[in-house]
């Protein structure tokens, strides 16, 4: 019987824990950090209200960190959080589920050296796997039996339909399905929900819950991972923080879904990143790769207009406007008393973020700097985004209460800078590509170059910008890895040990 271990019952970690599950010979053991159950009875009511995020101030289930999202002199400062709970990030999202592009899987497998174990025709299986979509179910590129409901809101609400009437106007073409074949680049769509009459749906209650009674599969909250332990260069258990005292806990195979952040900083506490990095934390070396070195993630202008009077409660996406490598979002949610918000994210940005440790001790959060905005491609691409959304108000006739971009650059430059924000799709902390590349952290299946017994699965392994939103796809990650672990049982290691 293969015994795997999965660190982080989050969006990934919930999915692998139900999929190696359901093969008898294996044996699967779960561990969570955040202490929330299972049980539908006593479950939070906020975090089912799928209308809101439930990430105020006073939410006990998050993880939460400083970031400098951008430095030209004057750093930007801000906030992020992550799910801390079964289910992760996706049980505390927005519920918007969108693929990612045919061309976001052609670079990925680029970026493996022209493999097409990541290529469009590859994955596809997995997406459709994961999902029951009840508009296009039918369809071939789609799936009508997966754990996951995926549904397109029938009546959006005003403001959500004024904006798309004006995109109209404006010339933008519709596209029917967002999730479609081709991953369609430019035009109008109405926002895949992974809802149910109204309520979020995250991998904890799609996956795992229907789980939790096989006779192989064990589960536990409130259990921080501090570390993992080897044998040599082999993976062989983690320290844990169980019941108020330190345990270890070993396991044949361990695998990291703790989020892009939480599975770099396990790497990274336990001797595999930059050796100049961890010696000066007294951290023994295990192996020296690139972790955190070079993530990604989607900066995001936010434009405020005076609003009409309140709207019902729903989604807080029922549009997007998509032009490739731009994302406008005409959110339904306040996030100022009185005001509505256009998003306008640059999906595929140049520049790379870098985390790294602050401190050996597991409470310390790490450094994380974006470093937005630090190419001109992204100064121009965002530049250009904000002229799109302005014009797309101007035909809302909406009342702007953000002050306009300027158009001289060098001002244009401050004014981003001034309203710079993220979308919160930190990710490729810990890259996937070949042996020897200088970025590759994992290969092709996961498994961490260098040592054995070791995986990560989450999205912390995406190797290129995703031109959407990530949550479908780190579902597809768990899906497609899933496979390969089942396969392998586990054993393989990556051939660059
Ligand atoms: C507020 C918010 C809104 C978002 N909205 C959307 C959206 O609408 N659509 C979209 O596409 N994307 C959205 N995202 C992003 C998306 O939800 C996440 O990128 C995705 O869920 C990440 O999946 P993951 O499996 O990589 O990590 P996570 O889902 O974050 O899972 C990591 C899990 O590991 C656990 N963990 C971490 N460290 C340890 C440890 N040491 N020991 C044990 N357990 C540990 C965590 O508690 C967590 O449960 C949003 C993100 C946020 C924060």
């Amino acid at each position: 019987m293969t015994d795997t271990l999965i660190v982080g019952g989050g969006t990934a970690g919930c999915v692998l824990a139900a999929r190696l599950s359901a093969d008898p010979e294996h044996s699967v053991r779960l561990l969570e950090a955040g202490s929330v159950g299972l049980a539908p009875e006593g479950f939070p009511a906020a975090l089912l209200d799928a209308t809101r995020l439930p990430i105020g101030a006073d939410a006990a289930w998050l993880w939460r960190y400083p970031v400098t999202l951008a430095d030209d002199g004057a750093a930007v400062m801000g906030n992020i959080v992550r799910g801390k709970l079964f289910g992760g990030s996706g049980a505390v999202n927005g519920s918007y589920f969108v693929r990612a592009t045919a061309a976001d899987f052609a670079a990925w497998s680029r970026a493996l050296g022209s493999s097409t174990a990541w290529s469009f025709d590859t994955v596809l299986p997995a997406y459709r796997r994961s999902e029951r979509d009840l508009d296009f179910g039918d369809q071939p590129w789609h799936g009508r039996s997966g754990p996951i409901p995926v549904h397109r809101n029938k009546n959006p609400v005003p403001v959500s339909e004024h904006f798309a009437t004006s995109c109209a106007a404006l010339g933008f073409p519709e596209i029917p399905d967002l999730n479609g074949p081709a991953g369609a680049t430019a035009g109008i769509g109405r926002v895949p929900c992974s809802t149910d009459d109204g309520k979020r749906v995250s991998t904890a209650s799609a996956y795992l819950l229907p789980a939790l009674g096989r006779p192989n599969l064990t589960v536990q909250a409130a259990t921080p991972v501090l570390r993992l332990r080897f044998h040599g260069t082999r993976a062989v258990g983690v320290d844990v923080w169980h019941d108020g005292r330190a345990d270890t806990l070993w396991a044949d195979h361990i695998v990291l879904s703790a989020g892009a952040i939480e599975s770099a900083t396990l790497l990274l506490r336990s001797g595999i990143g930059d050796p100049e990095q961890l010696r000066a934390l007294d951290i023994p070396v295990v192996h020296a790769a690139p972790v955190g070195a070079w993530f990604t993630d989607h900066p995001e202008i936010g434009l405020e207009y005076r609003s009409g009077p309140a709207e019902r409660a729903t989604v807080p996406l029922e549009y997007v406007l998509e032009l490739d490598d731009i994302e406008i979002r005409p959110y339904t949610v306040a996030f100022t008393p009185g005001a509505q918000r256009l998003g306008v994210a640059l999906m595929r940005p140049s520049s790379a973020g870098v985390l790294r440790l602050r401190s050996a001790d597991p409470a310390v959060p790490p450094v994380i700097e974006h470093r937005y905005l630090s190419t001109e491609h992204d100064r121009a691409r965002l530049r250009a985004a904000v002229g799109i959304a302005t014009e797309v108000l101007h035909e809302m006739s909406a009342t702007p209460r953000t002050d306009p971009m300027p158009h001289q650059p060098a001002a244009a430059a401050a004014w981003l800078h001034a309203n710079l924000a993220t979308s919160q799709h930190l990710s490729g902390t810990c890259r996937m590509g070949p042996a020897g590349d200088e970025r590759a952290v994992v290969d092709e299946s996961g498994r961490v170059h260098g040592v054995a017994g070791l995986t990560v699965a989450d999205l912390s392994v995406v190797p290129v910008p995703l031109s959407r939103g990530p949550q479908a796809t780190a579902v597809l990650i768990a899906e497609h890895l899933a496979d390969d672990l089942r396969r392998s049982g586990g054993s393989r290691t990556s051939q660059s040990l």
